[in-house]
């Protein structure tokens, strides 16, 4: 390729100079890895690798891409399930893998600052380690980013309780596609100034800006963490006891659901908790509070409410050993069943919660229509979940594209959304419609415009009908 057909690569000298000539990556095998996330979308190496440590250094490679109408796309793990971060119209990827500073954690006053390449889970390990919590805990904290969990609005099982990370993030640094600097939000819990610009980025899905510094709000770390595990005989009755535990007023931080072939490929995986025979279903009840007894009391009226709706028995968690093992079964549903098929498309579609019991009905339903097998299991507390359809081979495609089609617009129906948080990036563009009004995606489409007047920002994605 010559820089005539790569526009891309006739910057190079240029930024070399911007981030220094060991953060500009052109080996195609160095490529590679920027080229792909977990979203099973394929394979879109970009032309060049930047990794700027600044925002000044951002700020000034935007304005060079934005003269020569170079796309950028920023890129942090790539753990993201809608393909948010592919390069799907080549240009400079732009990581952030170099901005992993957690700048300070202010005790007193219950804020976080950090640059947006920090792992969430070392986020979380630090400020646990000064006696307090950021609640916002995705399945992939072990290795995604704050920054990436900003772009996405990132949740996970203890959205339930305590949200999701827009509910954290207090404010922000933002480097603009045109090159400005700007900070949005405060340090403070109220304050009402201007529009929330905040609550807009949160989730833009890298489309409006380079977050460069995320300000967090903290909490108390919670003494008392008690989990167990609600084993059912089928999943019906183990997705109705979850309406009836919040319906009853019990508020747990985290109600997941592992539904039966979510367990049968745990079985086959070998998780670390061993399904008993008979077991066609699992919630997972976690609680806390500062007293022991308190959270002792809240868990077992959420076991007798799992006993009236049918639960066979409910276990508790005996030790820290324990926890860990029914987590790690939990969040490794979603690798566990490529033991049953090697290929799924997994959707995160949310649906109000009294409708939990439904959506999973219509999600076993569209499987046996098309002959799918579809498994269902995730954060169903809050009304998000993990609906996959898995696959054996390539050419069951189309079919498989037909039941997402179909099960995202039962969650519609249903009064829910498309997605409850893995975002629309590349994978939705062209579901959105299914949600939303022409005349909203056109509102969007112009606040896209006025942020990004020259659309290089991560071009292609969220919107139907873009390249
Ligand atoms: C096993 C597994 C479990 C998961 N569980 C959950 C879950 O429970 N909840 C959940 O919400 N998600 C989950 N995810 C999805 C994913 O981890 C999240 O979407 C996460 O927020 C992505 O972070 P990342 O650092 O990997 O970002 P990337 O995938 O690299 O990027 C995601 C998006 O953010 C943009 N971006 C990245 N950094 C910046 C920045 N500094 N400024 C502007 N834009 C930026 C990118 O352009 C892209 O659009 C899971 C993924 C996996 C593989």
């Amino acid at each position: 390729m010559t820089p005539a057909e790569r526009p891309a690569l006739a910057l190079l000298a240029e930024l070399r100079a911007i981030v220094g000539p060991e953060n500009v990556l052109v080996d195609p095998e160095r490529l590679v890895p920027y080229g792909k996330d977990e979203s099973d979308l394929g394979e879109f190496p970009p032309d060049v690798v930047v990794r700027p440590a600044t925002a000044k250094e951002i700020s000034r490679l935007l304005v060079l891409c934005g003269e020569r109408g170079v796309p950028v796309t920023p890129s942090a793990a790539r753990s993201g399930k809608s393909g948010g971060c592919l390069p799907v119209r080549g240009g400079v990827v732009l990581s952030v893998e170099r901005m992993n500073r957690i700048l300070e954690i202010r005790r007193e006053d219950l804020v976080g600052r950090v640059e947006p390449g920090v792992v969430t889970g070392d986020y979380m390990k630090a400020v646990e380690a000064v006696g307090l919590f950021y609640p916002p805990d995705p399945a992939s904290l072990a290795f995604c980013t704050i920054g990436g969990n900003v772009a996405e609005n990132a949740g996970g099982p203890r959205a339930l309780k305590y949200g999701v990370t827009r509910d954290y993030v207090l404010g922000l640094e933002l480097v603009l596609p045109t090159g400005e600097i700007l900070r949005t939000g405060k340090e403070t819990i109220k304050g009402v100034a201007g529009f929330d610009l905040t609550a807009l980025l949160v989730g833009s899905e890298g489309m409006l800006g380079v977050v460069t510094e995320i300000t967090t709000q903290l909490l108390p770390l919670p003494r008392e963490v008690q989990t167990a595990l609600c084993l059912f005989p089928d999943t019906e009755r183990a997705s109705r006891a979850v309406s009836a535990v919040l319906a009853a007023g019990v508020l747990p931080r985290a109600l997941e659901l592992i539904d039966d072939v979510a367990i049968r490929a745990s079985r086959v995986a070998k998780a670390p908790f061993n399904f008993p025979e008979g077991c066609g279903a699992a919630l997972v009840a976690e609680v806390d509070g500062n007293l022991a007894e308190a959270c002792a009391r809240e868990l077992e009226r959420v076991g007798e409410i799992c006993a009236r709706e049918g639960a066979l028995d409910v276990l508790l968690a005996q030790n820290e050993g324990q926890r860990r093992d029914l987590w790690e079964t939990r969040r490794r549903v979603s690798v566990n069943l490529k033991s049953l098929h090697p290929m799924k498309i997994s959707e995160d579609v949310a649906v109000p919660r009294s409708r939990i019991p439904e959506l999973v009905a219509a999600v076993q339903a569209i499987g046996r229509k098309l002959g799918l097998e579809v498994a269902c299991y995730g954060h169903a507390g809050d009304g998000n979940l993990h609906a996959n359809v898995l696959y054996d081979r390539k050419e069951e495609r189309p079919r498989v594209d037909e039941a997402v089609a179909e099960l995202l617009r039962a969650a519609v129906a249903m009064g829910g959304t498309i997605t409850g948080e893995h975002g629309v990036g590349l994978a939705k563009k062209e579901l959105l419609g299914l949600e939303q009004s022409p005349e909203l995606i056109a509102l969007q489409r112009r606040i896209k415009a006025l942020f990004d007047p020259k659309g290089i920002l991560n071009p292609g994605k969220m919107f139907p009908g873009e390249r």
